[in-house]
């Protein structure tokens, strides 16, 4: 069994026990999962706390999300790193604060600013699950670091 963290459009938290991560994404697709407060059937799963600050590594049980292919495009290196540039000039660099500072701007408790930094897979599943919109950068080793 899993037990996820969910929570209903009228911001009500609660658990759900699925008997894996596909039952639960097969549930939700159906709307067979609503909120035991207020019966909304538009339910997002939140992240788990104890996930968020466990140290990387050890790994309990694969989800969907580990088996998930990387995304490519064939827009040759060139261009890519030309967009990675960009990106790297007009975002600030906040480092492994990156997930804390995303968090911050989503809920306005920081300027609203792009942003970028180091964050785990399971910050980023987290933050993806909050609705906050975050992409991988695959930036190359010359642009690592680069102060601006
Ligand atoms: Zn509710």
């Amino acid at each position: 069994m899993i037990v996820f963290d969910l929570g209903c459009e009228n911001s009500h938290r609660f658990e759900g026990w699925f008997s894996s991560s596909e039952d639960f994404e097969q549930q939700l697709g159906r709307k067979l999962v609503s909120c035991p407060l207020c019966g909304d059937a538009n339910i997002v799963r939140l992240p788990h706390a104890l996930r968020i600050n466990k140290s990387a590594g050890k790994e309990r049980g694969r989800t969907a999300a580990d088996i998930e292919r990387r995304q490519y495009a064939n827009v040759g290196a060139e261009n890519l790193t030309k967009l990675i540039e960009h990106i790297v000039e007009n975002t600030e660099d906040v480092g492994p604060a990156f997930p804390e500072e995303a968090r911050k701007i989503h809920y306005n408790e920081s300027p609203d600013r792009r942003i970028r930094g180091t964050a785990s897979r399971a910050e980023v599943e987290a933050l993806k699950d909050e609705g906050i919109d975050v992409v991988a950068l695959p930036i190359p080793a010359h642009l690592q670091g680069k102060a601006h």
